[in-house]
C-alpha cells in the first residue's frame, strides 16, 4: 500500500476561505436592470467580446458593467460573479419561456393541486 499525503479537508471551502457566493446573491437588489442582465449573461461563461455582441454594446461598456457589478455584489472576480449568476438565476432571469422557470412552475403547480 502506497502512502500518499492527501490533506483531509478541514471543512467547507466557503467557510474556510470566507468567500461565499451566497453573499453576492443577497446584494442583487443594488444592481440596475441592465447590470442584472449583464450578470445573468456572465453566468453563461462567455467572454467580454461575445457578451458585447449578445448585448449589442461596446466591449468597454461590458467591462464597465462587470466592474460595477463586482463592486456592488462584493465579489472579486468574474468567475465569482458567474457563480452568483448561476445561484440567482430565478431572480435574474425575466424570460417567462425559460425552461428553468418551467421546471419550477411545474413543481409549484403540483404543490397547489396536492393541497
Ligand atoms: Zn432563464
Amino acid at each position: 500500500m502506497t502512502t500518499r499525503s492527501i490533506a483531509v479537508s478541514p471543512g467547507c471551502a466557503y467557510r474556510r476561505t470566507g468567500s461565499d457566493p451566497a453573499s453576492g446573491v443577497r446584494r442583487l437588489s443594488s444592481l440596475t436592470g441592465r447590470e442584472r442582465e449583464v450578470l445573468l449573461m456572465l453566468g453563461t461563461g462567455l467572454g467580454n467580446r461575445e457578451l458585447a455582441r449578445e448585448l449589442g454594446i461596446a466591449e468597454r461598456t461590458v467591462k464597465a458593467h462587470i466592474a460595477n457589478i463586482l463592486d456592488k455584489i462584493g465579489q472579486h472576480t468574474r468567475t465569482q460573479a458567474a457563480i452568483v449568476a448561476a445561484l440567482a438565476h430565478d431572480v435574474l432571469c425575466v424570460d417567462r419561456a425559460c425552461t428553468r422557470h418551467l421546471v419550477r412552475v411545474a413543481g409549484q403547480r403540483d404543490e397547489v393541486s396536492a393541497a
